[in-house]
Order: C-alpha cells, then sequence, then structure tokens
C-alpha cells in the first residue's frame, strides 16, 4: 500500500469515533495537506481547542481539541483550528487571531458542509447564517455553542463503552453502530456493523445501547437440547 494511502487510511481510523461519518474524507484530506501534528487532549474548561504555528525547533502546525466534545462540537472545533493555519500560511504580515483572514477561511472550511447531508439541520442552520453574516463566525457565537451542546445533552446521559455488556450492539455519537468483540484495556475491539472492519473504541466513549448479546442460560439451554433430541 502507498505510504500516502496508509497515512490517510490510519487518520479515518483514528478519527472515525470523533467526526460525522459523512464528513470524515473531507477532515482527513484537510489534515493531510500540511505537517500538522493533531492532539486529542483531555478537557479543558477554558478552551474547546487551540492552534499553534510551526516555531524554528518545531516545523510543523499544532492543533489540539478536547476528547470530550460530540462529534459535532468536534468537528466545528477543528475546522475553526484549521481556519487559523489557513489564515496564517495566507498571511504575509501579523493578522488578528479572529480577524477578516481567519472568517474567511472558516467561511470557506464551513461552506461545504452546509452543501452535503452532513450536519443535523438545526446545526446546518446556524452555520448557514454564519455564512451569510461573517461577523458572527466563531466558536463564540453563542447560537453556535447553543446548538452545539444541544447534542452534549443527550449523549452526557448514555452509559460509557466501558459500561456496556459485552457481545452487545451500540451507536456512537456519529451515528456508527458497533457490535463489541473484546474489552483491551482503555480499549475495545468492536465490528463495525456495516462494514464488518474491526476498530478500537475507547472505553471512556458515550454509545447508546441496542441489543444486548443473547446470552443462553442454563435452562434455556436446556430447553433447547431438550426440543433438539424431541424433534430427532
Ligand atoms: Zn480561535
Amino acid at each position: 500500500m502507498p505510504k500516502a494511502t496508509a497515512q490517510r487510511d490510519e487518520l479515518m481510523r483514528r478519527l472515525a469515533s470523533r467526526i460525522p461519518p459523512s464528513a470524515l474524507a473531507y477532515v482527513v484530506d484537510l489534515l493531510l495537506d500540511q505537517p500538522v501534528q493533531l492532539v486529542v487532549t483531555r478537557p479543558r474548561r477554558t478552551r474547546l481547542g487551540s492552534y499553534t504555528s510551526p516555531s524554528p525547533g518545531r516545523p510543523w502546525h499544532r492543533i489540539t481539541v478536547n476528547e470530550d466534545l460530540n462529534c459535532y462540537a468536534f468537528l466545528v472545533t477543528l475546522l475553526h483550528e484549521i481556519a487559523h493555519l489557513h489564515a496564517f500560511r495566507g498571511a504575509s504580515r501579523r493578522i488578528a487571531p479572529h480577524g477578516r483572514e481567519w472568517k474567511r477561511a472558516f467561511g470557506n472550511l464551513l461552506h461545504p458542509l452546509v452543501h452535503t447531508p452532513t450536519l443535523p439541520a438545526d446545526i446546518t442552520e446556524v452555520i448557514r447564517g454564519m455564512l451569510t453574516n461573517p461577523r458572527a463566525s466563531s466558536c463564540a457565537d453563542p447560537e453556535l455553542v447553543a446548538v452545539l451542546s444541544r447534542y452534549d445533552a443527550t449523549a452526557s446521559t448514555l452509559p460509557r463503552v466501558d459500561e456496556l455488556p459485552p457481545g452487545c450492539t451500540f451507536r456512537l455519537g456519529s451515528g456508527r453502530v458497533f457490535k463489541h468483540t473484546r474489552r483491551l484495556r482503555t480499549w475495545h475491539l468492536c465490528e463495525e456493523v456495516r462494514t464488518r472492519q474491526v476498530f478500537r473504541v475507547r472505553g471512556s466513549s458515550r454509545a447508546e445501547l441496542l441489543e444486548s448479546a443473547s446470552v443462553v442460560t442454563p435452562q434455556r439451554a436446556r430447553a433447547r437440547n431438550a426440543t433438539r433430541s424431541a424433534s430427532s
């Protein structure tokens, strides 16, 4: 497999549980477009993400995003930080962090999302409004924060993958459905139902339990054997 394809596949795998499936390839291609280090960090109260430009000792861009964001907030935060990268790259002088250049870059990055069925309708509506009114184009936009956190509220009442019964079927916040296979230390090996590929899912991820594994209890096993022997 060519190195570039393998790197893309690896990044797709790593981000699969954090980004809505229909936006995944778009985001991965943006990240592969330049040397950028993406770090998913422990939640910070003061910010959702950060961007640091290259320096002589570290000649690559660095982006961090909090790990506890729902998939839509993660996507918008990541695009917010990539917009800093694009604004920095295109600037020939010092620019304001959320100035004209950043707003233009953020708008360009959000634009494809409103034309594909990537996000829930309420989020798409707010983003569409931001595109026609660049003044509001920031993650600090109260309307955007409110609509994104709607999806937090549902997520936080869900159990963690660690708490689910072995062998069950569950849905992650990204909408992907998995069948649990085996627990590792902090991860779980799970088979995605649609693709039948095996992925590692973090135990702390919130998930909706769809179906518990069918457990054969001793009574049921006896009854089944009895049926079998009765019919033979
Ligand atoms: Zn910013």
